[in-house]
């Protein structure tokens, strides 16, 4: 057996793997760029599930042209300085992995332009070999366009689901991200066909309506909760709009989509007396949690979450939705019982 240092282009397949999965990893990674670049206005296009054509426009800060092979190295970011930063990590990114990880298995595009110039720039990367960059005229803000998703990483390319599957789960991602920030509006294109479209008006409640509907908007509770661990607002369903599956158990921890298993139970717990079995609530919950109480650096996807007082967590949450609950009005909107 002989060891070798492997070359940086199989290292950064390797690491792209861990980050992009599927085509909708790359919507998420671009997409919490660009509201970490303070966008209002994202718009995400997609061609067959996103495996061939993706494209992310955003109205935020834009990169420099003097920064923008560096964005692509892998550990490049200017969110953090070093470790120590990591405690107290309040933008979405701060691994640098996902530019370099994207561009390394795509053929990808990018236009920006940061306000101060007059022009912005063109850069091409193909399968991490950069082409060119050249000037162009734009608007403020930076595209990205991703063609042939895996292209060089076949074994990766043939485990993905259908076009249709896979744009269900880029449709997710930007419910998600759309719920995770009414003040944003959102806009995803399909096939030429617009399939969501939030205002941005920084109205959750509206957000919600423009996402599920009307029937789950006229069945909502208000919460909103201060306490010495973590402030929760937002809205929960009443027991009479449960449903089969928890894929209507939306929170985010500091406006991010995380897993939780303490906080899917606490939620759960609580809607146990005014549920049946095998139903499940929906809900769209906000946490705000002082960032040194919680480590996001777990998890390469950044989609786990450590908590420093767990315990103490589960009942904050359990209690306030129980007791939401409980106080509920119980006459039943009429017009939209089930
Ligand atoms: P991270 O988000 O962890 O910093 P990324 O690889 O996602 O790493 O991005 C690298 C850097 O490129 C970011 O730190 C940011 O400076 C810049 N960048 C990426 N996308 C955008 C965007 N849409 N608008 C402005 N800057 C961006
Ligand atoms: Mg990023």
């Amino acid at each position: 057996m002989s060891i070798i240092l492997l070359d940086q282009d199989t290292i950064n397949k390797i690491a792209a793997g861990e980050v992009i999965e599927r085509p909708m990893a790359v919507v998420k990674e671009l997409v919490e760029n660009s509201i970490d670049a303070g966008a209002n206005m994202v718009t995400v296009e997609i061609k067959d599930g996103g495996k061939s054509f993706m494209r992310i426009t955003d109205n935020g800060s834009g990169i420099e042209r003097d920064d923008i092979e560096l964005a692509f190295t892998p550990h490049a970011t200017s969110k953090i300085k070093g470790a120590t930063d990591l405690l107290g990590v309040s933008t979405l990114g701060f691994r640098g992995e996902a530019l370099a990880s994207v561009a390394a298995v795509s053929q990808l595009e990018m236009i920006t332009k940061v306000k101060r110039e007059d022009v912005g720039c063109r850069y091409r990367i193909d399968g991490g070999e950069s082409k060119e960059i050249e000037q162009v005229g734009c608007p403020d803000g930076t595209t990205f366009i991703i063609q042939n998703l895996f292209y060089n990483t076949p074994a990766r390319l043939k485990f993905l689901k259908s076009h249709q599957t896979e744009a269900g789960y880029i449709g997710s991602v930007i419910e998600r991200l759309s719920l995770s920030h009414p003040e944003i509006s959102f806009r995803f294109i399909n096939q030429g066909q617009t399939k969501l479209h939030t205002s941005g008006n920084g109205n959750l409640k509206d957000t919600i309506y423009q996402i599920y509907g009307r029937d789950i908007t006229s069945n909502l509770l208000t919460v909103d909760l201060t306490s010495e661990i973590c402030n929760i607002g937002g809205f929960i369903g009443k027991p009479v709009v449960s449903r089969g599956n928890r894929a209507y158990i939306n929170y985010f921890i500091n406006g991010r989509y995380i897993k939780s298993n303490i906080i899917n139970r606490a939620i759960e717990e609580a809607y146990k007396p005014f549920t049946m079995q095998h139903r499940y609530p929906f809900t769209v919950l906000h946490f705000h949690i002082e960032p040194e109480f919680i480590d996001v650096n777990v998890h390469p996807q950044k989609m786990e979450i450590r908590f420093t007082n767990e315990r103490e967590l589960y009942k904050t949450i359990y209690e306030c939705i129980s007791d939401r609950l409980a106080h509920r009005e119980f006459i039943p909107d009429v017009t939209f019982e089930e």
